[in-house]
């Protein structure tokens, strides 16, 4: 059997040097290379006639060169050859620039297909420096890959050309019955047509071979996950408090807040440990969620730990929730960085000892020196914040613990499936009562006065306002914060002169941000001027509009999370949208967000503007990267390949079979790189 784990060396003509050059894409093996899938095609194989010709887009025509080649000599090192060429229809003139080689191969009155850019000259069809083929050996789709220095599509498609061949005598990694029920092509045929596609139907039965072998891979890897927690649970859970709690809350649960409750309290009963994702809108009220569950498996005899990514967030859970709890006689203790060291002391020992039940905190929490006697429910807040491995090591500092992970959406379904395949999910998909609708508007900077004297407008009711300029990033040069700080002065001493305006910034010490924000909750600031430090979770319902500088240098998930931070109480909000972008995708984000206030559309239109690539490129949630599936496109095969998944672990739960040992080891190998990567 071939053994596609050696070197690409090995390959005939790859030497140190190319060997080098492929380590710099990240190929080491013969696998690695076969894996470098094409970004691109240049499909010579559909003919278009020069009139039909895509806009902006390469295609391919077929035409006869009618004129000889002309040579014009521009200037030294710059020569034009020039001559025209027709598909019977149309005539074009075709340039090419220096290329004397093939300039003198272009013979008047032959036939050659060319692939370049048509575009609709001033009185007639051009193509500049097309590829030129021969008509006859040609009509094939070439692979174009990402290159790179001393590397390019042209060795890396020969070389892949001469791997092909160690395919055939490798063993599929798929098992035969799933091919044939899933009508999958062999891994040998799907690498041949995924580099070399003998059609276009070759490239899409390839194509979708491998997309549905990498997502089988990744649901495996994350059903299997999923199955180590199924052990007994730490804290079982006997009595269902809910009741009890809805009682505390100082209005109606929502039917929605009140499934997703029960729904968890049915899992701690379970016997085994809970892992259930809440995904709900911002303001559905996801955190009275958290209060609840919390309650049940407290009453039960465990301790429960929520972990914020932000200090503000925690201060402000912790507040709420001791509010909330602390007459049921539950201690919540509040961990944060920037705690002086003798509280951080007393709540580490009143969760050691079992006298603090309920710890509120950041990433302090899964800090080394923080035991807990009984740790029965781990729950984390926003969790695209936090990675796999960041919820697993708290969830280490009990013994099996519940796991609850509470999400503000911006994942459309079909993707949660992924990235959090090894959880149950809960929807809440309804806001509590009475809440006004938020008014959006995008406006450029000559409105920017009118923007300010509507605040001024609501500030006189008795309201309070946030303005947001864009970030303030670790390692920038401050330049930003210098704007932010300027914004502050200009607005003290212009438009909002005599209210009380301050400031709120990511570099500022915790308790500073602490002091800042507990000013503007107990309503003795009227204007928080921020960084997107406010983006996640904050609170102030009598915050009642928001303007946001520059909103274009915002993502359309950033904004909808920043708006969400209005239109929390029974009060109409506003949010203004000031802008002076040109550019069409700004303005596109800009129009969605004036069209809907809904999550789930928003995430839809963002990732149709940024594509999922880009989504899923920051890694912030941990899983792999994604090869080749596209979780747009692909969600149908998605199904499959979970369901193909389910079948396998119930027929083989620790893949031990022979006829599973390659999938187990791919299985393996892509979870590893995640450890690599996003997990540590
Ligand atoms: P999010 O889901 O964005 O975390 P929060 O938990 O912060 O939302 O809740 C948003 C606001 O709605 C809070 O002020 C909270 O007190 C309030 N709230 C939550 N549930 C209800 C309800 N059922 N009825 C009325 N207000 C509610
Ligand atoms: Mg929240």
């Amino acid at each position: 059997m071939a053994d596609l784990t050696m070197s690409v060396r090995y390959i005939k003509g790859v030497g140190e040097k190319t060997a080098a050059a492929f380590a710099r894409l990240h190929i080491h093996t013969v696998e690695d290379l076969l894996r470098h899938f094409p970004r691109a095609y240049e499909d010579w194989s559909q003919v278009v006639r020069i009139a039909e010709a895509p806009l902006g887009e390469q295609c391919c025509v077929r035409a006869t060169v009618l004129t000889d080649v002309q040579t014009n000599f521009i200037r030294k090192g710059m020569t034009l050859f020039k001559f025209t060429a027709s598909d019977g229809k149309s005539g074009m003139q075709v340039t090419l620039f220096n290329n004397k080689y093939l300039a003198n191969r272009i013979k008047r009155g032959r036939e050659y297909l060319f692939f370049g850019t048509v575009t609709n000259g001033y009185a007639r069809y051009e193509m500049a420096s097309p590829l030129i083929e021969e008509v006859s050996g040609a009509a094939r789709i070439h692979p174009i890959y990402r290159q790179t220095e001393g590397l390019s599509t042209r060795i890396i498609a020969k070389t892949t050309e001469k791997a092909l061949p160690l395919l055939a005598t490798a063993t599929d990694i798929l098992p035969p019955d799933m091919i044939a029920r899933y009508g999958l092509c062999t891994a040998a045929y799907a690498y041949q047509n995924i580099h070399f596609p003998r059609d276009r139907e070759a490239l899409a039965a390839a194509r979708r071979r491998l997309v549905f072998e990498e997502l089988l891979l990744l649901q495996l890897g994350l059903l299997r996950l999923k199955g180590r927690t199924r052990a007994v649970a730490g804290t079982p859970v006997r009595e269902d408090g809910s009741e009890a709690f809805w009682a505390l809350l100082p209005f109606e649960p929502t039917g929605a807040q009140r499934r997703a409750v029960a729904d968890c309290v049915r899992d701690m009963q379970s016997g085994v440990p809970m892992s259930r994702l809440v995904q709900g809108d911002v303001g559905s009220g996801k955190t009275a969620v958290a209060a609840g569950v919390a309650y049940t498996a407290i009453q039960n005899g465990g301790q429960a730990a929520m972990m914020a990514p932000t200090e503000i967030l925690a201060e402000q859970h912790a507040k709420t929730l001791e509010k909330l709890l602390g007459p049921a006689g539950i201690r919540v203790g509040r961990l944060t960085g920037s705690m002086p060291a003798a509280e951080k002391r007393a709540v580490r020992e009143g969760l050691a000892d079992g006298t603090v039940q309920f710890a509120v905190g950041t990433h302090a929490l899964i800090s080394d020196g923080v035991e807990f006697q009984h740790l029965g429910l781990v729950i984390t807040d926003e969790q695209h914040r936090f990675g796999v491995a960041q919820r697993a090591r708290l969830a280490e500092k009990g013994e099996n613990p519940h796991l609850l992970v509470m999400s503000a959406t911006p994942i459309p379904r079909t993707l949660a499936l992924i990235i959090y395949g090894d959880l149950d999910v809960s929807v809440l998909d309804e806001l509590p009562p009475g809440r006004q609708p938020i008014a959006t508007f995008a406006v450029d900077s000559g409105k920017r006065a009118r923007a300010y004297g509507y605040v001024k407008k609501h500030l006189d009711e008795g309201h309070q306002a946030y303005v947001v300029c864009p970030l303030v990033e670790e390692g920038e040069d401050g330049s930003d914060l210098a704007a932010a700080t300027e914004l502050v002065e200009e607005l003290r001493g212009g438009v909002l002169a005599g209210y009380r305006v301050a400031l709120l910034h990511g570099r500022m010490k915790g308790a500073e941000k602490e002091a800042v924000m507990a000013a503007f909750s107990q309503g003795e600031v009227d204007v928080l001027v921020s960084t997107t430090v406010i983006e996640v979770g904050v609170d102030v319902p009598n915050a009642v509009i928001m303007v946001i500088e520059n909103a274009d240098r915002f993502g359309l998930a950033q904004l909808h999370q920043l708006r969400g931070r209005v239109g929390r109480g029974e009060y109409a909000s506003t949010c203004i949208l000031i802008s002076d972008a040109q550019n069409e995708e700004a303005r596109r984000r800009l129009t969605v967000m004036c069209k809907t206030t809904d999550g789930f559309r928003i995430a839809d239109e963002d990732l149709q503007l940024r594509g999922p690539g880009d989504f899923f490129g920051n890694r912030q949630h941990g899983l792999p990267q994604l090869n080749i599936a596209d979780l747009m496109s692909d969600a149908a095969l998605l199904g499959a390949a979970r369901s193909a998944a389910e079948d396998l672990l119930r027929e083989d739960p620790l893949l031990i079979d022979e006829a599973h040992r390659l999938l187990a080891a791919a299985v393996e190998r892509l979870f590893q790189r995640v450890g690599d990567g996003g997990m540590n």
